[in-house]
């Protein structure tokens, strides 16, 4: 694999990932997309989506993802699944390393999307897995009648604390403001749901728990009055935000001060010629499937223009 060098590969298969691999793959580009350790991307950690153009009555996440691969195989994309652990940009052609082989390109499309943020507390990593969870879709079903704390005041952390009640007797939604930061729709929701309870201006300062029998519960600091009182809980879920996924990239890219990668306004361009973004790795304020999709998609259109540049 060494010796081949492609003439684009994109790496990333959320909705930025696998709308780049459509548009190249239709401009006969015969992309490689790597798949990372998340085939399909977040959207594979959730459940309805509502609000993509083109599903009048909604679609499961993974169904969308599994729709836009097929459509993307379709035009003759090829596909690896693996960890991409080093990058190195200095050289061209580029090089990846994926699992243990080095994966060499003309010109690269950045699609590695964003992950979720956790508090940084030692019971949490300890607990992750046993009672601690980042993703209620993969998680909710195993706590059936049981009470869980959802962490959080935005989108995810309503779209969870709904989701929840599906399986769970009582959700608390723990959130450090007394003000939240999701969409008037989704709050509304949540307010409306007779099984969702609110605990404002409070922190999670402990999980409580062991890896062998679960989360027993969590210590709770309210923020404004510093009161430190024990909650019980048989599970918590992170819903805190994300962080996009560019440690490979440190040093090579230019990142902004959180480490989205930038572009040049209104293009894919980074600041390494050959090198294209999209989708949430470049997006702090939007991180939407469709708009995703729509700098997947001018990546594609970037990077077809370029490798026609290249070529005399
Ligand atoms: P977000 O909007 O950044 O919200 C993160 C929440 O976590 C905020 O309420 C924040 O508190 C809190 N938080 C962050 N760090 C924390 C910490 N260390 N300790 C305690 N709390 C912390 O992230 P998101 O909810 O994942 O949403 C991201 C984007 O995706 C948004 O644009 C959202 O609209 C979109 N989204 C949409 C849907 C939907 O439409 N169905 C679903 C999910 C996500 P503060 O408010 O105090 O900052």
């Amino acid at each position: 694999m060494a010796d081949e060098v492609n003439r684009l590969v994109i790496l990333g298969s959320g909705p930025a990932g696998l709308t780049a691999a459509l548009y190249s793959a239709r401009a006969n580009l015969s992309p490689l997309l790597i798949e990372g350790l998340t085939p399909g991307g977040q959207l594979t950690i959730t459940t309805d989506v509502e609000n993509y153009p083109g599903f009048e009555h909604g679609i499961q996440g993974p169904e969308m993802m599994d729709v836009f691969h097929r459509q993307a195989a379709r035009f003759g994309t090829r596909f690896i699944t693996g960890n991409a652990s080093v990058a190195n940009l200095h050289t061209h052609p580029f090089e990846l390393t994926v699992e243990e082989a080095i994966v060499r390109c003309e010109a690269l499309i950045v699609s590695t999307g964003a992950s979720a943020k956790l508090l940084g507390l030692e019971s949490e990593q300890r607990l992750m897995g046993y009672g601690v969870s980042a993703c209620a879709t993969c998680d909710g079903a195993f706590f059936k009648d049981k009470e869980v704390v959802v962490v959080g005041g935005g989108d995810t952390a309503m779209e969870e604390a709904i989701f929840l009640t599906r399986f769970c007797r009582k959700v608390t939604i723990v959130h450090r403001r007394n003000q939240l930061r999701a969409s008037k729709i989704m709050q509304e929701r949540a307010f409306k749901n007779p099984k969702i309870t609110f605990m404002w201006d409070t922190a999670v300062q402990e999980i409580y728990g062991e890896p062998r029998t679960g989360v027993s519960g969590v210590r709770l600091q309210n923020v404004t009055t510093g009161n430190i009182s024990d909650f019980r809980a048989d599970g918590v879920f992170m819903a805190i935000g994300h962080q996009p996924n560019t440690t490979i990239f440190a040093g090579q890219l230019e990142m902004d001060e959180l480490g989205y990668v930038k572009v040049r306004a209104g293009s894919t361009y980074t600041n390494i010629d050959g090198v294209f973004a999209a989708g949430d790795v470049i997006d702090r304020v939007y991180r939407q499937a469709i708009t995703a999709a729509g700098t997947g998609c001018m990546a594609a259109i970037d990077a077809e223009r370029w490798l026609e540049t290249q070529q005399h």
